[in-house]
């Protein structure tokens, strides 16, 4: 396990590897580490094949080892949304980072400054997105303080589009040429691309809608670019997609880096969306473990509720397992579940039972929890392999 600046992990979590899966404390957050492994051998699989680059998105995990385990099967760097996931990863040995998202307040900026200073002796490279020229102004005045020491260093710096999202962005027009052209009056900032992200298109149900979104994004990009190559600044990297879509960006020529994130532990969310036959067929590796300590004639009790896992995508659903069959779970509150049979066949699940979630949504529910705990073998026969720390939370 990486270094951290936070607590170190109790006596009773250390004393849980190696035992079997039977003696995880419920709620918790637990990692099927087979299925993890096979999602990230997938998904290294299709940058290899469409011959691009991964960057996954750490944001989802927010933990270091996850984001090594990541570099190790190919991954050329990670993406962060913020200073201080940054920080942890440049702490825990990360030394390519891309914060994928905008940073103004310039104390925030003195931090920045700070890591792209020291990645650059430790021979790795720091990355923002900008969308104001006031941005660019600050960032470009933090990094010249050089009340921290060391030799000068640069800063990649991609400009943020808004590719139909509606978040952080300028339009793919005039106002992206403006902040490159700004961009390259600054000596510590290296103009490196556009970030080019549609949050939006990801979730949408179907592979249809999901390639028409992002045709329409890639046209955006393809006039950005334009733009700025005729002024002769070279436009090196489009950088986005998630999971949803990544099928869609991989196969349009003008993407050189994929950021998808949630495709390491999936979620209910994403796995009601009809997969494009091109997608690698990703698997649920997140679970919250939950036991039911109240049992009716009609419907259970488990004791995970919403501060187990994230509902702003929906409810989780219930792993089906033998012995109760499919169980429908219904919104409890805070601490509790109600599992109720989803057909005529399945039973109400009685006392004590261990009862699996998929998480509604991946990041906000990893969001939750101090630690994931792996397992390996399998949920009902395997056993606690590693604890896995989310320290960049
Ligand atoms: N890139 C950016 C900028 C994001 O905001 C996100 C997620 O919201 C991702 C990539 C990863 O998307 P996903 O986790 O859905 O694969
Ligand atoms: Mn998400």
């Amino acid at each position: 396990m990486p270094h951290s600046t936070k607590a170190p992990l109790s006596e009773n979590l250390i004393r849980l590897v190696g035992q079997p899966v039977a003696a995880i404390d419920t709620p918790a957050l637990v990692v099927d580490l087979d299925a993890m492994q096979r999602n990230l051998g997938r998904m290294a699989e299709f940058a290899r094949k469409h011959d691009i680059r991964w960057r996954p998105h750490a944001k989802m995990h927010k933990s270091s080892a996850l984001a090594r385990l990541q570099m190790q099967a190919g991954a050329v760097g990670i993406c962060v949304q913020k200073t201080a996931e940054a920080e942890a990863m440049v702490a825990a040995g990360i030394h390519h980072v891309y914060i994928s998202n905008e940073v103004v307040a310039p104390a925030k900026l003195a931090r920045v400054a700070e890591l792209a200073h020291r990645l650059a002796v430790e021979n790795g490279r720091l990355a923002i997105a900008v969308d104001s020229l006031e941005g660019v102004g600050r960032l470009a005045n933090a990094m010249n303080d050089r009340r921290h020491g060391g030799p000068p260093a640069v800063i990649d710096v991609f400009v943020e589009i808004d590719v139909g999202q509606g978040r952080c962005g300028v339009p793919p027009g005039r106002p992206a040429l403006e902040l490159a052209l700004e961009i390259r009056r600054h000596p510590a900032l290296r103009f490196a691309g556009l970030q080019a992200y549609h949050g939006k298109a990801q979730h949408l149900p179907t592979p249809q809608a999901r390639r028409e979104a992002i045709a329409r994004v890639v046209q955006d990009v393809q006039l950005a670019r334009g733009l700025i190559e005729r002024e002769g600044i070279p436009v090196d990297l489009v950088t986005g997609a998630g999971t949803g879509s990544m099928v869609c960006e991989a196969a349009s020529g003008v993407y050189g880096e994929l950021q998808a994130g949630s495709f390491l532990f999936m979620d209910a969310d994403y796995a009601a969306n009809e997969r494009d036959p091109a997608q690698p067929q990703f698997e649920h590796a997140l679970f919250v473990k939950s036991q039911v300590m109240s049992a009716g004639p009609h419907h259970a009790v488990c004791d995970a509720g919403h501060k187990s896992h994230a509902i702003d995508s929906g409810l989780p659903r219930v792993l089906a397992l033998e012995p109760t069959g499919e169980l429908e779970y219904l919104n409890g509150g805070d601490e509790h579940g109600i599992l109720k049979p989803a057909g005529a066949n399945q039973r109400v699940p009685r006392l004590d039972e261990t009862i699996w979630l998929i998480p509604g949504h991946c990041d906000p529910t990893v969001n939750l929890h101090n630690h994931l705990i792996g397992v390996v073998g399998g949920l009902e026969r395997g056993r606690v392999d590693k604890i896995i720390r989310v320290d960049a939370r």
